[in-house]
């Protein structure tokens, strides 16, 4: 048995000081929005290397004061990606704006810049990259697209906990990063969490009013709010485990490359991360097109295996109403059939992602056939190099 994930053994590693921290809360008598949480929002700044983190109730919470702090409501465009989780599409849609796909890099699966300049139209406002599975958008040209328009970029940092690119941290290139803590992230909450970044303190200061039914003061609402306010345990909790974020991501990171160098035997198509990107690896997918079979051996051989994510938003029964349709984003919707994630966290030993690829060797029936058609797909352009290899 490999599970997909263990949250028990990381609580294991470090119980005397989360039950610690929790204890302390609750003999505090101070539950919401107190000094555990102000603590974390200075520390998460800082590793964010942002002037401002304002921490909030969900990684969904966080992209819906991102947008209504930014101004974006009704009868506004903002251009995002349909390869996410279906909060980022749906926050877009709680501000009252209208979510406009753009189809994702074969390569780095994140926004495809070249493709967002075509979507731009008078009602645009704002421009929200997805950090995919821990790997950051292509930030740079996004960036200057957003300013020769006039748009504000908010980024999608809910898988990318410490993830760089060129040097900067995930949350701190566009106006506002959005972070969550939902337990399986890399930087996990026991329950749930999220945080706004920015360097403008007026957007900081509308996120911090929204998030608390837009009280300047108690009891006098000058806009108004939600309550989106972050639990004191949780930032307890948080504390304890920011001091252990970087080793945690190092781990992850020395896990993909095992992975890759096992992989790379078989002809898999793997993760490619820029060599200017820190990839934080939230999510360890492969490519392969008898994607379904593999997940099932996997399965039948006790390893937690899963897709990230296997419908596309724009082609989910909830957001049919967008009006997109198959084939619309046929990058995304390739990746979507043959995305398979397997088994990636701190506490995962490397001789188990060893078993987890010999377990996908030993199923000779399909290999030959995957490794085949990978090498195939490497001559076309548009697919990638084989896993130890990295895109320039
Ligand atoms: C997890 C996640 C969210 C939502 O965060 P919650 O804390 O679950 O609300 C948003 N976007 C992406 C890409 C995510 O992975």
């Amino acid at each position: 048995m490999i599970p997909f994930l263990d949250l028990k053994a990381q609580y294991d590693q470090i119980k005397p000081e989360i039950d610690a921290a929790v204890a302390r809360v609750v003999s505090s008598g101070h539950f919401v929005l107190g000094p555990e949480v102000r603590a974390f929002e200075g520390r998460f700044a800082e590793y964010c290397r942002t002037s401002h983190c304002l921490a909030v109730n969900s990684g969904t919470s966080a992209l819906h004061l991102a947008l209504l702090a930014a101004g974006i409501g009704l009868g506004d465009e903002v251009i995002t990606v349909s390869m996410t989780f279906v909060a980022t599409t749906a926050a877009i849609l709680y501000s009252g704006a209208k979510p406009v796909f753009v189809d994702v890099d074969p390569v780095t699966w994140t926004m495809d810049p070249d493709l967002i300049e075509a979507a731009v139209t008078p009602r645009t406002k704002a421009i929200l990259p997805v950090h995919l599975h821990g790997l950051m958008a292509e930030m740079d040209p996004i960036m200057s697209i957003a300013r020769r328009h006039g748009l504000v970029v908010i980024e999608d940092a809910a898988q990318a906990h410490g993830a760089e690119y060129r040097g900067r941290r995930a949350g701190s290139i566009g106006d506002l990063g959005c972070f969550s803590f939902y337990p399986g992230k890399n930087l996990g909450a026991f329950g749930e969490g999220g945080a706004v970044v920015t360097d403008r303190p007026e957007l900081a200061r509308r996120v911090s009013l929204l998030r608390d039914w837009g009280q300047e003061t108690k009891y006098n609402h000058i806009i108004a709010g939600y309550n989106y306010r972050m639990d004191e345990i949780q930032s307890a909790i948080l504390n304890v485990k920011l001091d252990y974020i970087e080793s945690w991501t190092e781990s992850r990171r020395s896990l993909a490359e095992r992975y890759n160098g096992l992989l790379s035997e078989l002809a898999f198509a793997c993760p490619q991360p820029p060599r200017h990107s820190r990839h934080v690896y939230h999510v360890y997918s492969v490519r392969l097109q008898r994607r379904d079979d593999a997940l099932t051996l996997l399965r039948d051989a006790g390893i937690g295996a899963g897709i990230h994510y296997p419908i596309p938003v724009h082609l989910q029964k909830a957001y049919a109403e967008l009006g997109y349709t198959a084939g619309d984003l046929p990058v995304t919707e390739n990746l979507a059939n043959e995305f398979l994630s397997l088994p990636i966290y701190p506490e995962l030993l490397p001789d188990r992602a060893a078993a987890v690829v010999s377990t996908l060797r030993d199923a000779g029936a399909l290999l030959p056939t995957e490794a085949a058609s990978n090498r195939a797909q490497h001559s076309q352009s548009f697919i990638t190099r084989s896993c130890n290899r990295r895109a320039s």
